[in-house]
């Protein structure tokens, strides 16, 4: 078996860490060839000596003697004649540019940073196809539709349902949404993860970005997408067939499982890191019609997707933008989806032709919600 070189950007996040150890149990069919992170130097340093990569890339510093440094390190590690597989688990809009360059390059993309694809669907669908790249999903409800649609054409899917767990807010009335907290939203009820997809996923604003990317992923309409809170996260999302046949892929909130098929596909091994599933002990399985009304930001994630061009560009940016003013105490829980409307509002019809086009309506999203917020 020849062992495949890994890259993995953003190797100190939870996806990333992760990432590396699932890598740690395949050092047969695996070899780790490239290491990036933004700013945790001490944990870089660590994984460096665990793994031994041939390239270490730290973005926020501008020198160090043995690694290479600034943002273009993402592109350089992505590109590396010594990658095959690129595990893109960047946060933000700061993936895109190594997922294009990676594909041009031939590489597969096992994708966590579905924000570069909510960004530049088409450009990464062009990316893929001009360099013979692949691209692979790790999010675990695009893992799970992808398992179930095992290589079956396009024309016999109906419909994808992506399952939600609703998030720490799923039972809260419209009034206490009104008094939630940062605290109160960094707690997820079924995944652990980086701090800004928390919060995405408490304002639904990630679903938003899920439904996006499985409409460029799978080719799939938005009108033929749906999604329902399931709060257990034991089913991580239906397929439906034209036949009316309905199938799901199961299993414990766990990202070992997807990271390790997005390295593996087509083929499953051994050796997961899943516990065995057991059906009684994960009962009872629950679904429930979203809270659209009082979660607006999945409604207008979608509609950003719907209207094409910039605009999932403009929603991604702003979303953003207006997370990091949360996290970072200047603005309140409900202010996010204020801040993100007004943003598309004003600029939703901005062209989305180019590379240069995305980023330009990037910058101008960050810059209405900044000027909004006075932050
Ligand atoms: P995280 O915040 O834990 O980690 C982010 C990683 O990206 C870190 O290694 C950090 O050093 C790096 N990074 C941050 N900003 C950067 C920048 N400007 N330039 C270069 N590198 C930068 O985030 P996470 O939870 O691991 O999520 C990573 C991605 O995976 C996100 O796109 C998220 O939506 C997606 N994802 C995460 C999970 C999960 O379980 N955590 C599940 C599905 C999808
Ligand atoms: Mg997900």
């Amino acid at each position: 078996m020849t062992s495949r070189g890994v890259a993995i950007l953003g190797s100190t996040g939870s996806i990333g860490t992760t990432a590396l150890r699932v890598l740690d149990r395949h050092r047969e069919r695996f070899h780790v060839t490239a290491l990036t992170a933004f700013t945790n130097a001490t944990l870089l340093a660590e994984q460096e000596r665990i793994f031994s990569p041939s390239f270490v890339g730290l973005v926020s510093e501008t020198e160090h003697s043995e690694w290479r440094c600034g943002e273009a390190c993402l592109v350089e590690a992505a590109t590396k004649p010594d990658v095959d597989i690129v595990l893109n688990a960047v946060v933000g809009a700061a993936g895109l540019k190594a997922t294009l360059a990676a594909l041009e390059a031939g590489k597969r993309v096992a994708l966590a940073n579905k924000e570069s694809l909510v960004m530049g669907g088409h450009l990464v669908a062009d990316a893929a196809r001009s360099g013979h790249g692949e691209l692979i999903p790790v999010d675990s409800e695009h893992s799970a539709i992808l398992q179930c649609i095992a290589g079956r054409p396009r024309s016999e899917i109906r419909r994808l349902v992506l399952t939600a767990s609703g998030g720490p807010f799923r039972s809260w009335t419209r009034e206490q949404l009104g008094t939630a907290t940062l605290a109160d939203a960094l707690r997820h009820p079924t995944w652990q993860m980086g701090r800004k997809i928390t919060v995405d996923s408490a304002t639904l604003a990630n679903k938003a970005l899920e439904v996006i990317e499985a409409h460029f992923l799978f080719d799939v309409p938005y009108d033929r997408i749906d999604v329902v809170v399931h709060p257990q996260s034991v089913v991580h999302s239906f397929v439906e067939f034209v036949d009316g046949s309905v199938l799901a892929q199961l299993g414990v909130p766990s990202m070992e499982l997807p990271i390790l098929y997005a390295l593996t596909y087509p083929d499953r091994i051994a050796d997961s890191g899943v516990p065995q599933f057991d059906p009684v002990a994960l009962s009872p399985l629950e679904f429930e019609p979203v809270r659209r009304a009082d979660f607006p930001m999945l409604d207008l994630g979608v509609a950003a997707g719907r209207a094409g061009g910039a605009a999932p560009a403009v929603f991604n940016a702003a979303n953003e933008q207006a997370v990091a003013l949360f996290l970072g105490g200047s603005i309140r829980f409900r202010d996010i989806a204020r801040l993100v409307e007004s943003a598309l509002s004003a600029q939703s019809a901005a062209p989305g032709g180019s590379l240069d086009a995305i980023l330009a309506a990037d910058a101008n999203a960050r810059r209405h919600i900044q000027e909004l917020s006075g932050c």
